[in-house]
């Protein structure tokens, strides 16, 4: 029998108890906490597409003394290589002490986030007014995109082969664009829709000018008006839009939300939230026995496909470059041989348990904003479709890394078991042979124009990136 009194040792021995990183750390963490979350934001201003990411990360990768794999001969431990796909994917290599064949410390995250291109044929007049049509990429809710502030930015290939980068909409000073919305006077059928009906995708129509030429013998004044300077300032003319890749994105920049300023409001933290803490985890990471891989994807939010996704063969390619500049064979076999013995986290965001909506999640196994890194041992649906799910044994290891360094973490799932969920690139890296685990940063309002995120998670997140490295 245990006495009465021992009890409340014994709480302390056997109960998991989720901690508040506010309340745990001291003043000079949270200082430091909130030093990490001002570049954070800079990064989130400066990377609002994946090119923009990609072409960040890099930046800040050359300064820290890394050098494109290409330019290499051989490689030795503590060297830093990178390799770029197609201007939207990214990896990043620190040279281990050991074998490359003992396997990988891998950490993925993806740099698009949910947003709207501009169609194939996007721009068009009607009632005098010139707009550009647009196809949303990643789940959106199509209403909340009406009436907010837009910046387009993007990439045309010209007719001469010469490449154009587009941003409009971001300095104080330039202008931006928008989709209207019904006034609600009007409004009373539209009211009436169920959300996902209320707005369509054919209604995310893009508001882009209303000056027409002056000539009466010209069909669509206004839609000329807007060629014209669009040749005059890019030297693009209508057929160049079919080459191009132009998203519209919100033109808000991060800001700090609440008193406090604990939280962070801002577009694409889904997830270049993941994509920071991993690559200032890898800048910051003592080198290790293990080689220390960040891996950056596009296309994850519609499901990994394409040359520049998780699912295309860019790391398989990457590591045998790596076995080639160790000169230990660069076959598929050997790839192989290294995945197999290969542990990876997917840092992605999870939902954080939002108060306003408790019925959707089962609160004893939802993150929650603050308590630091968010540890999912699987994602998907239903039943645990369309997932992989970490062993009991790589969850135990991933776990003391995290205890033995006293980082702060949490236990996370997304929704109730019937309510619906997500998937993330885990599984496209448990195909390849290696063990997988989620740890990521939880969100309130994911896929929304802006998102809401806890510095105190972001800075948790970083130095779990980091133990996990070393
Ligand atoms: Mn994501
Ligand atoms: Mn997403």
């Amino acid at each position: 029998m245990v006495k009465k009194s021992n009890y409340r040792n014994l709480e302390k021995k056997l109960k998991f108890t989720k901690r508040n990183c506010w309340e745990v750390w001291s003043d000079n963490e949270k200082k430091k906490a909130f030093a990490f979350n001002e570049k954070y934001k800079d990064f989130l201003d400066k990377a609002k597409t994946e090119r923009e990411a990609v072409q960040c990360g890099v930046r800040l990768a050359e300064k820290k003394g890394f050098r494109e794999i290409g330019q290499c001969r051989s490689l030795k431990a503590g060297d830093k290589v990178y390799e770029i796909n197609r201007h939207k994917s990214l990896i990043l290599a620190v040279i281990g002490k050991k074998s490359l064949s003992d396997g990988l410390r891998i950490i993925m995250s993806h740099v698009d986030s949910p947003h709207l291109d501009l169609k194939v044929q996007p721009l068009y007049e009607e009632e005098d007014l010139a707009y550009f049509k647009t196809h949303y990429y990643g789940g959106i809710k199509k209403y909340h995109w009406p009436t907010i502030a837009l910046a387009l930015h993007g990439t045309i290939v010209l007719t001469n082969g010469r490449k154009v980068d587009l941003k409009i909409g971001e300095k104080k000073d330039e202008p931006i664009f928008m989709i209207s919305d019904l006034l609600p006077h009007l409004g009373r059928k539209q009211l009436k829709k169920p959300l996902e009906e209320a707005i369509v995708g054919e209604e995310l129509n893009i508001l882009a000018g209303s000056i027409p030429v002056r000539d009466k013998k010209i069909k669509e004044k206004v839609k000329l008006a807007v060629l014209e300077y669009l040749h005059k300032k890019y030297g693009i003319k209508e057929e160049d839009l079919f080459s191009a890749e132009i998203q519209a994105v919100p033109a808000e920049s991060a800001r700090d939300l609440g008193f406090d300023r604990s939280l962070i409001a801002a577009y694409g933290q889904d997830d270049r939230i993941c994509a920071w803490t991993s690559l200032s985890a890898i800048f910051d990471a003592k080198p290790a026995d293990r080689t220390q891989i960040c891996f950056w994807v596009d296309r994850e939010e519609i499901g990994s496909e394409g040359n520049t996704g998780a699912q295309s063969i860019f790391l398989e390619s990457f590591v045998s470059k790596l076995l080639a500049l160790k000169k230990v064979g660069d076959g598929l076999k050997d790839v192989y041989q290294v995945f197999a013995f290969s542990q990876a986290l997917s840092s992605d965001v999870t939902a954080a348990l939002d108060p306003d909506y408790k019925d959707v999640h089962d609160p004893r196994n939802t993150a929650k904003l603050g308590y630091g890194v968010a540890l999912e041992k699987y994602t998907g649906h239903r039943g645990k479709s369309v997932t992989s799910e970490a062993s009991a044994e790589y969850t135990q290891e991933i776990r003391s890394i995290l205890n033995k360094n006293k980082i702060i973490w949490q236990t996370a799932s997304l929704g109730k078991v019937d309510e619906g969920g997500g998937g993330t690139i885990a599984m496209f890296m448990a195909k390849r042979n290696m063990d997988i685990i989620d740890m990521g940063i939880a969100l309130f309002n994911m896929h929304a124009p802006m998102e809401i995120s806890s510095k105190a998670d972001v800075y948790s997140a970083y130095l779990a990136y980091k133990a996990f490295f070393e």
